[in-house]
């Protein structure tokens, strides 16, 4: 791989890192990208079990990349509606009413990654390579990167798409504030007895859980379910523990709760997977010659699917930010980072607010405002204008109109 005339090297090759090469890539950069493996090559038999809802904004995003049309249409499913519910309460959201296609798209992993792969072997301004940065020092001339193979090359801006143990923030001598939730995701696909209508169904335990099962596309015939189910880490590992057939039971037992009854039964198609949970924040997001994006940035609780859609996010402020800059200004000029951590600030403390202020609202020291909590959920379901603002900021259509 050519090293020569590089302006921006991406680190890291998770879902974000392969967005932002292209999105850099597209918005003029020549750039070259780390840590790249390739995704699977032929999707498993069921669904995967690392999936992702994704929102409008996102699904623009990897239109443009020229990676959404590539996920085959059978294994996207759309989401038509949502119910939150908790202490008796509850708040439903519709595609129809809110006058969108729909509300998210849940995808697998692989499949987005598959696609941006495809799109990256399209995508001439950008070298690719599965290895990794094993060092990176600011000198006078930009950043010194040195690979894990030995060779080193230079560049004036290095991305940071490297994930929650972000080393380019440590190489940027950028902090970062972690608090754990003592709570870990546990993850497993099943089967359902009869229709999820499109619907992903979401509730809070009293021991300040989050239960979540999302749609999927019918397998054999059957419609599919995956459950996230945030739970305190103690119950976590003892639902880990349990054959997926009782994990089953224990998630039939949380239906009621759910509004679900109507999946009638349920069926493991797949193994328990989890993710331990924290809430996460780089303390500057640009700094001179760099900037974070995504998990490398910014971590947050699953309960509203929206990590990832933060990532995509952060790689669309910054092509924009990268592709609207003026001639005299370089790709790391400190003026454009500045412009991309603006650009990105709102959003992200809001959603970090609401995610970790609803983790908090229904924790169980809360448990006495439950009167007002379901009061709340109440008045959002019956204001049309509320439930218009949260379904358009969590389709990340009001952040970027
Ligand atoms: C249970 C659970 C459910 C979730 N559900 C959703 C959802 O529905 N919707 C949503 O939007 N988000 C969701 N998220 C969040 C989402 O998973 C993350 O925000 C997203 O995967 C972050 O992507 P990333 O590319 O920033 O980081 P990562 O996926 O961690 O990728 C980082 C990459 O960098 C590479 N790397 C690291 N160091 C180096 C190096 N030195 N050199 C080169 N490469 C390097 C790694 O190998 C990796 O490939 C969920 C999270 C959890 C835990």
């Amino acid at each position: 791989m050519s090293m020569l005339g590089n302006e921006a090297v991406v680190v890291g090759g998770g879902l974000v890192g392969k967005a932002a090469a292209l999105a850099l890539a597209q918005a003029g950069l020549r750039v070259a990208l780390y840590g790249a493996q390739p995704a699977p090559p032929q999707p498993q038999a069921g669904f995967a079990q690392r999936i992702y809802a994704v929102n409008a904004a996102s699904r623009g995003l990897l239109e443009r990349l020229r990676a959404w049309e590539q996920i085959p249409a059978e294994r996207v499913q759309a989401v038509q509606a949502m119910r939150i519910a908790a202490d008796g309460a509850s708040l439903r959201f519709d595609a129809y009413a809110q006058g969108v296609e729909s509300l998210a798209w849940i995808v697998e992993s692989d499949a987005v990654e598959r696609a941006l792969d495809l799109a990256l072997r399209f995508e001439r301004g950008v070298q690719s390579s599965p290895e990794t940065v094993a060092q990176a020092r600011r000198g006078n001339q930009g950043w010194e990167l040195q690979l894990a193979g030995g060779a080193t090359l230079r560049a004036p801006l290095l991305v940071g798409a490297d994930g929650r143990a972000s080393q380019v923030r440590a190489w940027s001598g950028i902090g970062v504030r972690a608090r754990p939730y003592e709570q870990t995701a546990v993850v497993c696909n099943f089967s359902c007895g009869a229709s999820h209508g499109a619907c992903a169904f979401q509730t809070f335990t009293a021991d300040g859980g989050v239960v979540a099962l999302l749609p999927l596309p019918a397998h054999e015939g059957r419609q599919q379910v995956s459950l996230v189910w945030s739970a305190p880490d103690a119950l976590a590992r003892e639902l880990q523990a349990l054959p997926a057939q009782q994990l089953a039971e224990r998630v039939l037992a949380q239906l009621p709760a759910l509004g679900a009854t109507g999946l009638r039964s349920l069926e493991p198609s797949g193994g328990i997977g989890a993710w331990p949970l924290v809430l996460q924040r780089a303390e500057r997001v640009a700094d001179a010659g760099v900037a974070l994006l995504g998990d490398a940035a910014h971590v947050v609780h699953p309960m509203a699917g929206h990590g990832l859609n933060l990532g995509l996010q952060d790689v669309q402020a910054l092509a924009a930010v990268l592709s609207r800059r003026s001639a005299a200004e370089s790709a790391a000029h400190e003026a454009v980072l500045q412009r991309y951590a603006r650009a990105r600030a709102e959003q992200v403390l809001a959603l970090e607010w609401a995610t970790d202020g609803l983790h908090r609202l229904y924790s169980p020291g809360f448990k006495r405002m439950a009167p007002l909590r379901a009061l709340g959920l109440l008045a959002a379901d019956r204001l049309p204008p509320i439930k218009k603002w949260l379904a358009g900021y969590a389709s990340g259509r009001s952040v970027l109109s």
